[in-house]
């Protein structure tokens, strides 16, 4: 549901004008559009992701308030034993000031032990989910037991404007790693449906009309 050709319309309907399809003139007013930050025309389409991601990503997601999400409930249905282990080489530390980290690589002993500690706490809180469920707890208080690390998915429709300011923020080496790579997979969907629009945002320096 969405297309460079949605922009165009929207800006033109102002001259009672409609294009079916895009000429070179067109990519030029979405230049325009984007450098003058007339952002309206880019909010007249819609992108819509089934994204299946960890608690703490869907959490630094879901701030993102112009949009839309349905989620999976843990109150309705059983919570699955999906958990995200850091691949070694993910694992870091954090060097610097809060604002201004950088982040290093650890040894291979410490990414290791990391990832086997994570392992066991999962394996640990799982089991103690189960056993909530079995005693008859209910699963909206079970989940308790669940940590952040636990995948959850949901629907995220979003028009291109708020596309662009969640690619600009978190695709950013500002952005924590794990979602960034969730922005660089949206950019790729946004650069693919909308690539007049999407190469304007990256010559315009990458922010939200
Ligand atoms: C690197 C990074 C670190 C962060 N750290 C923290 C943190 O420590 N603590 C924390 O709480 N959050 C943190 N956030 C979240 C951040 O504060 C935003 O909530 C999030 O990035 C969503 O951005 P947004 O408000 O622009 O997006 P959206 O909510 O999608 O809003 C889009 C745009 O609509 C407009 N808008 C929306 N709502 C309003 C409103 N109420 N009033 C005026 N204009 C509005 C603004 O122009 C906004 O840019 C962090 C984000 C990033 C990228």
């Amino acid at each position: 549901m969405a297309s460079d050709l949605s922009v165009v319309n929207a800006a033109r309907v102002s001259f009672a004008r409609r294009k079916e399809a895009m000429d070179e003139s067109d990519e030029g007013l979405i230049r325009f559009l984007m450098r003058d930050r007339h952002g309206t025309p880019f909010e007249h389409n819609a992108f819509r992701f089934h994204v299946r991601t960890p608690l703490f990503v869907a959490r630094e997601w879901f701030r993102h308030r112009v949009g839309s999400f349905n989620e999976f409930s843990m109150r309705y249905a059983r919570a699955t034993d999906d958990f995200y282990v850091p691949e070694a080489d993910d694992v870091r530390t954090q060097v610097g000031k809060p604002g201004a980290y950088s982040f290093d690589p650890v040894s291979p002993e410490v990414a290791e032990t990391t990832r086997e500690e994570l392992r066991a706490v999962y394996e640990h809180a799982y089991a103690t989910y189960e056993r909530l469920v079995e005693l008859g707890v209910a699963r909206e208080l079970a989940r308790l037991a669940m940590p952040v690390g636990a995948y959850t998915e949901f629907y995220w429709t979003v028009n291109a404007r708020s596309l662009m300011n969640f690619v600009s923020l978190r695709a950013a080496e500002t952005a924590q790693r794990e979602i960034r790579r969730y922005a660089d997979a949206v950019e790729l969907f946004f650069a693919e449906r909308m690539p007049v629009t999407h190469a304007a945002f990256v010559s315009s320096g990458r922010v939200a009309p």
